[in-house]
């Protein structure tokens, strides 16, 4: 046997999981461009979405926070039904000899390999996006990649727990927590599918500014200006960062919580963008995506147990999506529809209206009223939502056996 290869299994603590599949990673991509291929032509079996044809999309797309979640849907659909050579950003632990890397280094790899098949420009840094010296490298990539040195299109798609101030050097930590006065609830125990009670506790004003600066929208702007005065946005681009809301029951966590409160400004940084791009005819948008399992969404309080109940209405209703059919209804029918991009009073894009739709929501509420502390789950899809994390980590996908040795740095 080669002793560079080693059995990967799933392992996961507290929501967070340690280890990716490399050739579970790999088909999981695999899988997201058949999907969005099928769903450009009009082969897939979900009747729900329009074909691209006729559409004008973005043809040079950058993706800050390409490699998972909302921002991996968004390059694939950019790719592989606009046919758009991207430029992808994003943070991921690198393998060793005996140690997995996270998920969306094997993800972008796939990504890149499958991108150039087609004939598509597909280049991916790895680095930190709050760092001036990844801004100048993507800027320099953009250069060199795109035709004419230019992007249409810049997604700013950054899930992440810290950032390091480029211009004190100083670091911020987010955090997931209530503002004014903690908040009791009952929440989802995951392995044992069992309700608890947690109490989230408040956040200081402190871990409040905290989480501003690193989830709001000062990094956002930073990258705009920056890109603006390489000279490496094209007339009539356009920019779009990803906020949630969710429902009242979720409010003190997330929306009127620490990270709402970054959301909240991410959503405030519009028209100083849209300030920014007025001389190049661009414009910036935020777009409210649905709550799905993501690597960062999982870890956050109170939200699993609403997703696994969200997932099995929605399901029930024929309104469930995922991360790449959210991003094909952006570009197809929000963004780049034929129709001008219609967005609420707020000037927010809404992909969150099939999940806010009434019945919708008063179907999540009956089914929350029969959770009880301490019992097994009352309805909701935890099956589901535990599949999704598994395999966007490469888990749990039957015809790969798991017991087969392999090295944690082999692109499959
Ligand atoms: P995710 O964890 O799947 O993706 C996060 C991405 O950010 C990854 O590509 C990661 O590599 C990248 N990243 C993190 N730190 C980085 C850094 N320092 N430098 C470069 N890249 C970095 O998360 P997601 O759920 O897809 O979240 C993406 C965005 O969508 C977030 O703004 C999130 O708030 C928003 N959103 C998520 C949901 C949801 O339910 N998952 C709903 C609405 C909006």
């Amino acid at each position: 046997m080669n002793e560079n290869k080693v059995v990967i299994q799933k392992k996961v603590i507290r929501n967070i999981s340690l280890t990716a599949h490399p050739a579970g990673c790999a088909r999981y991509v695999r899988d997201l461009i058949e999907q969005a291929r099928s769903l450009a032509n009009g082969s897939s079996p979900d009747k729900r979405y329009l074909t691209v044809t006729g559409l004008s999309l973005p043809k040079r797309v950058l993706v800050i926070g390409g490699s998972t979640g909302y921002g991996l849907a968004s390059r694939v659909v950019a790719a592989f039904c606009g046919g758009a050579d991207t430029i992808g950003v994003s943070f991921e632990r690198l393998p060793t000899e005996s140690k997995t890397a996270t998920p969306g280094w094997y993800a972008t790899h796939v990504f890149d390999q499958e991108a150039r098949k087609t004939g598509s420009g597909s280049v991916s840094l790895y680095g930190d996006a709050f760092a001036m010296e990844t801004k100048e490298k993507v800027a320099q990539a953009i250069k060199e990649t795109c035709e004419g040195g230019q992007v249409d299109m810049v997604v700013y798609s950054i899930a992440s727990p810290v950032r390091t101030d480029p211009q004190t050097g100083v670091t911020y930590q987010s955090v997931l927590k209530t503002v004014g006065e903690p908040y009791e609830s009952l929440s989802l125990d995951i392995p044992l599918e069992k309700i608890i009670s947690v109490t989230v506790p408040v956040a200081t004003g402190e871990q409040v500014a905290e989480t501003v600066k690193v989830m709001g929208g000062e990094d956002w702007m930073l990258w705009m200006e920056y890109l603006k005065e390489q000279g490496v946005l094209a007339s009539g681009v356009k920019t779009i960062a990803y906020s949630y809301i969710g429902p009242e029951k979720t409010y003190p966590i997330y929306r009127h919580g620490s990270i709402g409160m970054a959301k909240r400004n991410l959503e405030e940084t519009v028209p100083r963008i849209d300030g920014l791009l007025a001389s190049l005819d661009g414009k910036a948008y935020v777009s409210v995506n649905k709550a799905l399992v993501t690597r960062a969404s999982f870890v956050i309080p109170v939200v699993p147990l609403y997703m696994a109940l969200l997932y099995q209405i929605m399901q029930e209703k024929n309104l469930h999506e995922g991360c790449l059919e959210q991003a094909y209804r952006l570009f197809t029918e929000k963004l780049y529809g034929v129709d001008a991009v219609a967005t609420d009073e707020m000037g927010r894009i809404r992909l969150d209206d099939w999940e806010m739709r009434r019945d919708v929501q008063e179907d999540v509420d009956a089914a929350w009223l029969l959770q009880k502390d301490g019992e097994k789950i009352a309805g909701g899809n935890v099956i589901s939502c535990v599949q999704e994390y598994d395999r966007l980590h490469g888990f749990g996908y039957e015809d790969i056996d798991y017991n087969l040795p392999i090295d944690p740095r082999e692109i499959l």
